[in-house]
C-alpha cells in the first residue's frame, strides 16, 4: 500500500496522510457507482434536484469552515476561495435546480405527415452512467464539484480523480455527499495521480470529463479511444486581452491586474498576453507597473494573493521570464520568491517568438505588447495554439464585439475579465488545443447525456409501401411522391402531374389526422414529464 503525503502551499504544514487507491479499489467503486448510477437514473429529474438542493444549505451553513480548509489545500486567500471556489458552485446548482427539468425533458419532434404518416416522434435524454471526472488542483472544489452536480443532475454516478496537489479535497467533497440522500456509492473518489488516472480510465467508466493541462489531456483522449469512451477536454488557456485607447484605462488597468494575478495567475483563463493600443501603451505599462508593486501578497482576509501550490509552476515561470529578458524585454523587476509566495511580475517588449507569448505560464506574470489597429489586435489575439477565453475592452461596443467575434475562442467578454465563466447559464469550454466540450448552462447536461430519438407507428396497413416488394410501379410511384414534395411549381402544380403517384399511397392518408393528433398529445406529454 502507497501512502502519500499533502501539505498546505501557505506553509509547508502536513494536512494529511492519504493511501493511493488500488486496482481492487478502483474496480469495487466502479461496480458499486454503476449499481447506484441505475437507481439514480429511474428518478425523476426533479427528484434528483429534491435531493441535491440540501447541497447548498450544507455549503452555506459552515462557510467559514468550509473556506478555511479550500484556502488550506489550494494556497488561495479567503476571498478568492469564496469567489472562485464556492460562489460559481451555488450559481450552477440554483440554475439546474430551475432549469434541469426542462433541458433534459422528453421533446416532441414535429414529423412530416407525408414522410412520416402516423408516426410520433421524440427525443430524450439518457445518462452514461458512470461519469469519471479527472479534476485539475488549481480550483480543486469548484472543477470537481461543478461536474458533478452537473452529472447528477443528468443521472450519472461519479468517480472524482482529484488531483495529487489537492488530496485532502476528495475527502472533504465526499464528505459533503454523504450528508444528502443519494443511492451507497454514487459519488465516491480516488486518491493518487497520474497512474491512478490511468487505471480508472482502464476501468472502463462510461463518460471521461477531465480538466487539466493540454499532455494529460492527450494521453486521457488517446487511453478512452482504445474503449472507445467519450471525453470532454477542459485543457489549458492563454487568454488575450486587447485593450483599445478609447477604453476607460483606469478600469482596464485594475482589470488587467486582476484578470492576470488571481490566485497567483493559476486560473485557466488568466489573461497572459495583454495587447494595448499603441496610443496608450506606455501609459497603460506605467500604470500597471505601479498598481502591481501595490498588490499585497500573503495568506489573510486583506491579502489579494496567496501561495503557489507547486515549486514546478515557479520554475516554469522563471523559464519564461529569463527568455523573454534574454530576448530583450523589460520587467516590472526581478522574480521574488519567498517559499511558494511568488510576486506578480509585468514584462513588456514582448514578441510572439518569446515562451511567454506562445506558452501557458499559469503563474503571476503577464506580457504586455503594443498594437496599431482593429486588424492588428484580431490577428495578435489568434496568433496563439490555445482558444480558451478573452477580453476585449473599449467604450465603443460596436467595436469592442467586433473584435471579440473575430477571436477564436471559446468565450469572451468586453469590458471585464474571468467574470464571465462564472455565468452559470453560458456554456463554457475552449477551442484549438484548449479542448473541446461544453459544460455549464443547458449544455453541461446535454454533454452528460445523450440523445435517444423514438418513434412510434400507428399505422394499422398490413404493409408499408417502402417495405418489400419492389416494384416498377413502386419506383414510379416514389419518384412521383418526391416531385410532389421537393419539385418545383406550386403545390397545386406538383398535385396535378404527380397524380397517379399520390393515389398509390391513398390509403396513407388516413392517418394524417390521427398522427396530428398523436403530434398534440405526445407534445401534452412530454410538458407534463418535464
Ligand atoms: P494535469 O494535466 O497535470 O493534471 C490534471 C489531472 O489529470 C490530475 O488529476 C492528474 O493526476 C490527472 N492526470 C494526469 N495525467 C493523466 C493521465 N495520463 N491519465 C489520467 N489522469 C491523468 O493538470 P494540472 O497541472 O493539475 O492543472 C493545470 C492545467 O489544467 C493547466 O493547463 C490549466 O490551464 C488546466 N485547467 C483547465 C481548466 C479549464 O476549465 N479549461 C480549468 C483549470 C485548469
Amino acid at each position: 500500500m502507497t501512502s502519500c503525503v499533502s501539505t498546505s502551499p501557505f506553509n509547508g504544514r502536513v494536512l494529511g496522510e492519504f493511501t493511493v487507491s488500488s486496482q481492487d479499489e478502483i474496480d469495487q467503486k466502479m461496480a458499486c457507482c454503476r449499481e447506484a448510477a441505475k437507481s439514480w437514473a429511474n428518478l425523476s429529474v426533479k427528484e434528483r434536484g429534491q435531493r441535491l438542493a440540501r447541497f447548498r444549505d450544507i455549503l452555506v451553513a459552515d462557510m467559514d469552515g468550509l473556506c478555511e480548509s479550500i484556502a488550506q489545500i489550494s494556497g488561495k486567500v479567503p476571498t478568492e476561495v469564496l469567489l472562485g471556489e464556492v460562489l460559481p458552485v451555488l450559481g450552477l446548482l440554483d440554475y439546474y435546480l430551475q432549469h434541469a427539468s426542462t433541458i433534459l425533458a422528453q421533446k416532441a419532434i414535429p414529423t412530416s405527415v407525408f414522410q412520416f404518416p402516423a408516426a410520433r416522434a421524440m427525443i430524450y435524454r439518457q445518462p452514461f452512467g458512470v461519469v469519471a471526472i479527472i479534476s485539475p488542483w488549481n480550483y480543486p472544489f469548484q472543477l470537481s464539484v461543478s461536474p458533478i452536480l452537473t452529472a447528477l443532475f443528468a443521472g450519472n454516478g461519479v468517480i472524482l480523480k482529484p488531483s495529487e496537489w489537492s488530496l485532502p479535497i476528495g475527502k472533504l467533497i465526499i464528505g459533503l455527499f454523504e450528508q444528502l440522500n443519494l443511492p451507497q456509492g454514487l459519488v465516491v473518489s480516488l486518491v493518487g495521480g497520474r497512474e491512478v488516472g490511468k487505471q480508472l480510465i482502464a476501468a472502463v467508466p462510461d463518460y471521461v470529463f477531465f480538466t487539466g493541462g493540454l499532455a494529460a489531456g492527450r494521453a486521457v483522449m488517446q487511453q478512452a479511444a482504445v474503449h472507445p469512451i467519450p471525453v470532454l477536454l477542459e485543457l489549458g488557456g492563454k487568454d488575450a486581452m486587447v485593450v483599445f485607447a478609447d477604453a476607460d484605462i483606469a478600469r482596464a488597468v485594475e482589470g488587467a491586474l486582476y484578470g492576470a494575478f488571481s490566485n497567483s495567475g493559476q486560473v485557466c483563463v488568466s489573461v497572459e498576453r495583454l495587447y494595448v493600443q499603441r496610443e496608450c501603451y506606455d501609459e497603460f505599462v506605467t500604470k500597471l507597473c505601479e498598481r502591481v508593486k501595490q498588490l499585497n501578497v500573503g495568506c489573510g482576509a486583506d491579502s489579494d494573493i496567496g501561495a503557489m501550490v507547486t515549486a514546478a509552476q515557479i520554475t516554469l515561470m522563471q523559464a519564461h521570464y529569463k527568455d523573454a529578458i534574454a530576448k530583450g524585454a523589460k520587467s516590472s523587476g526581478p522574480i521574488h520568491v519567498d517559499g511558494h509566495y511568488v510576486k506578480p511580475m509585468v514584462i513588456w517588449d514582448v514578441h510572439s517568438q518569446m515562451r511567454v507569448m506562445r506558452e501557458e505560464c499559469f503563474s503571476p506574470l503577464v506580457a504586455v505588447m503594443p498594437f496599431t489597429d482593429e486588424q492588428e489586435a484580431v490577428q495578435l489575439g489568434n496568433d496563439c495554439d490555445l482558444g480558451l477565453n478573452a477580453s476585449v475592452w473599449s467604450k465603443d461596443f460596436d467595436k469592442a464585439e467586433r473584435v471579440a467575434r473575430q477571436l477564436h475562442v471559446g468565450c469572451w467578454v468586453v469590458n471585464d475579465v474571468l467574470k464571465n465563466v462564472g455565468h452559470p447559464a453560458l456554456p463554457f469550454g475552449g477551442v484549438k488545443k484548449s479542448g473541446f466540450g461544453r459544460y455549464h448552462g443547458a449544455e453541461g447536461l446535454l454533454s452528460l447525456s445523450y440523445s435517444v430519438a423514438g418513434m412510434v407507428s400507428h399505422s394499422h396497413l398490413s404493409s408499408e409501401p417502402n417495405w418489400f416488394p419492389y416494384t416498377v410501379e413502386r419506383f414510379n410511384a416514389f419518384k412521383g411522391y418526391i416531385d410532389f414534395v421537393y419539385g418545383q411549381g406550386a403545390i397545386w402544380q406538383r398535385a396535378r402531374r404527380n397524380q397517379n403517384a399520390l393515389k398509390t399511397f391513398r390509403a396513407y392518408s388516413q392517418f394524417n389526422l390521427a398522427q396530428s393528433w398523436c403530434n398534440l398529445k405526445c407534445r401534452f406529454t412530454s410538458k407534463r414529464k418535464g
